[in-house]
């Protein structure tokens, strides 16, 4: 069925904003966007509204939301893993349904179409990949001794033939980081996502001391990994830095490395292997981080950079405006109309998705926010005003949303 969006601006992502024009939408996509509007009876008067792509959370653990509040900020990371642990573990069912319902409800009214989720138990896949989202599904798997490498591929890949994912859905492979993954694993995991043509992701560089124990041998991470009783006594160091690591397990071409926060060193391996980044402001304020992605660096090499919120372990807030202010923040040198770019159009290209930027033949994934007739300044400065909470109209696949109100 044939939808017209009358609108009073367009930011497509795509090229120049649009002015008072009409957005026409068949069948779940965009088929024409015009600089006048037709009229008739048939269209949807959104006269009032900017609108634009729906933004791309592309990184997230939803399965965690029910963990809000329960772990302190601004700890030593291996403190603050070592609380999680127990908390995830110990979660009732009903409370983490909960929870990824209601952080679902929030990065909806907040904007975002399209997700990446890392997603630990499989028996999740059909909750989150049912939430509406268009989404990369990412099977997280962890396992550092290298003798259970196989069994834990064998059963990733018997969930991907398994389990179909929902029509909005697809999957991706998740290997949980280098100081928590084996290289057979990394290896294995690698080669299910060339045979499945999945995308890969990983958490990289996060923490200066898987760092250390990587390129020295870090004495805390060893000893948590002994302590959970999974330190391989065959490990070698690898003497390298996360980034070389992984490109010499064949891991780092066209990988979403997650926070990336020590990878200066590393940045012109990661724009030959075309690695993709995922930046977590948010994330970063929380843990008191003053070192983090090269966002600036990373973008002028070409690099795609996505945003993400990571969980609500580490977070406080799963609403994305609320992430877009703070890379505002955090990014002096990043230009607001380049953090929308990463909210939306480069979030797409890193999950491999078709969807935030708007052009003809790209999936109907937009979001609006009403404006005052008398609104005068520039069109890439709204979604950044401090009093929004929520968007005004919402769509995914070209189907509006009970959110929409404009
Ligand atoms: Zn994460």
């Amino acid at each position: 069925m044939v939808l017209k969006i009358k609108f009073r601006a367009l930011l497509t992502l795509a090229g120049d904003s649009i002015e008072n024009g009409e957005l026409t939408i068949d069948d779940g996509r965009v088929v024409a966007i015009s600089t006048s509007s037709t009229g008739g009876v048939d269209v949807l008067d959104l006269s009032d509204c900017l609108l634009m792509p729906g933004f791309v959370n592309a990184h997230c653990h939803l399965s965690l939301t029910a963990l809000k509040k329960k772990l302190t900020p601004a700890v030593p990371f291996i403190d603050w893993l070592q609380t999680l642990i127990p908390l995830n573990a110990n979660l009732d069912d009903s409370r983490r349904l909960e929870g990824i319902h209601a952080g679902a409800d929030q990065m909806k009214r907040s904007g975002v179409t399209a997700l990446g989720d890392y997603i630990a138990d499989p028996e999740l896949l059909g909750v989150i990949g049912g939430l509406g989202f268009r989404s990369v599904l990412f099977l997280e798997t962890l396992g550092f001794n290298s003798a259970g490498a196989q069994s834990l591929c064998n059963k990733v890949e018997a969930v991907l033939q398994e389990t179909p994912p929902s029509s909005l859905s697809r999957w991706g492979l998740a290997p949980h980081a280098p100081y928590s993954v084996s290289p057979d694993l990394f290896r294995c995991l690698r080669q299910l996502a060339q045979k499945y043509q999945c995308p890969l992701s990983c958490h990289v560089a996060e923490i200066q001391e898987e760092v250390a124990f990587l390129n020295e041998g870090n004495h805390e991470l060893q000893e948590l990994l002994k302590e959970r009783s999974v330190w391989d006594a065959q490990w070698q160091t690898p003497r390298k830095t996360p980034v070389q690591y992984l490109n010499s397990l064949d891991a780092l071409n066209s990988l979403i490395a997650i926070h990336c926060n020590f990878v200066s060193a590393d940045l012109g391996l990661m724009a030959e292997k075309k690695v993709s980044a995922v930046f977590c402001p948010q994330s970063t304020s929380w843990f008191g981080r003053n070192e983090f992605m090269p966002v600036r660096e990373m973008l002028d090499l070409g690099i795609t950079v996505a945003l993400g919120t990571d969980s609500l372990a580490s977070n406080d807030s799963l609403n994305f405006l609320e992430e877009l202010r703070a890379a505002d923040k955090l990014l002096p040198d990043v230009s607001r109309s380049e953090i929308l770019n990463m909210a939306t159009r480069l979030g797409g290209e890193a999950l491999g998705l078709q969807s935030g930027h708007l052009a003809c033949g790209q999936n109907a994934d937009l979001i609006g926010f009403r404006v005052s007739p008398s609104y005068s300044g520039s069109w890439w400065d709204v979604p950044f005003e401090p009093d929004r909470r929520e968007v005004d109209f919402y769509m995914v696949d070209g189907k509006p949303d009970a959110l929409s109100s404009c």
